[in-house]
């Protein structure tokens, strides 16, 4: 077992974020994607809640360890729209790094209570489809954005399931949410026959910031990027 599942706690530097994905090779772990999870493998998956500019450099990170992950992107964020020209840059650029572009699905954006199987399965294809249009190929991985306990667990014919039983309730599940490896380990119980692993990009960066601060600087962005749009209307 390497000193890694022995971790006590993290700082967010994309430094330390190196070193860990280096102990999990070194523990003899390899990388793979929603197609399948065997023994000593690792399924990597990044929510990009916030930030795509963050989400390529670990991507870049990743790909000179010879690390492939899942990288689920939002259509429907305040923060960023897909659709821009560089975020479209982004996905191929990450894409051509050898990772997956996914969905990142966030049901609360149309729905209060449970939708019907179909209309939620409609929405998801939907989205889906935006992306197959901004890639060239069909895109049929998805994760729900602050899931809801009804898609916890769930398998779904139309598409995988990042929470489905092969990947959520069969295997080991570990997340950096609010950078809580900040203050409790990150591997609590040991080193797992294999895992899924969720990392936000956005919560990682070149020193150790706060939440506080990072959402602030991304508060900062959005003003700036709408006061440019507002100039560009001569208003
Ligand atoms: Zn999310």
């Amino acid at each position: 077992m390497g000193e890694l599942f022995a971790l006590e706690r993290l700082t967010y530097r994309f430094e330390n974020y190196e070193r860990l994905l280096e102990s999990l090779l070194a523990d003899g772990f390899t990388f793979t994607d929603y197609s399948g999870l065997e023994r000593d493998q690792i399924v990597l998956r990044h929510d990009v809640d916030l930030s795509p500019a963050a989400a390529l450099e670990m991507a870049q990170l990743e790909a000179r360890l010879g690390v492939q992950s899942t990288y689920c992107f939002l259509l429907t964020t305040p923060v960023y729209n897909l659709l821009e020209t560089e975020h479209v840059r982004t996905l191929r650029d990450i894409e051509a790094l050898g990772h997956d572009v996914a969905l990142h699905f966030n049901t609360h954006h149309y729905w209060d209570d449970r939708p019907s199987a179909d209309d939620l399965t409609a929405q998801v294809c939907a989205e889906c489809d935006v992306f197959a249009q901004l890639l060239g190929h069909p895109v049929d991985t998805v994760s729900f954005h602050r899931p809801p306990e009804w898609v916890l667990g769930v398998d779904f014919d139309e598409f995988v399931n990042t929470y489905s039983p092969e990947f959520f309730t069969r295997t080991r599940y570990t997340s950096d949410s609010n950078q809580k490896w900040r203050l409790e380990p990150p591997f609590p119980g040991g080193r797992p026959d294999h895992l899924q692993l969720l990392v936000h990009p956005g919560l990682w960066g070149e020193d150790e910031r706060p939440l506080e601060e990072i959402v602030d600087e991304l508060a900062s962005d959005c003003r700036d990027h709408v006061e440019r749009y507002v100039e560009a209307l001569g208003v």
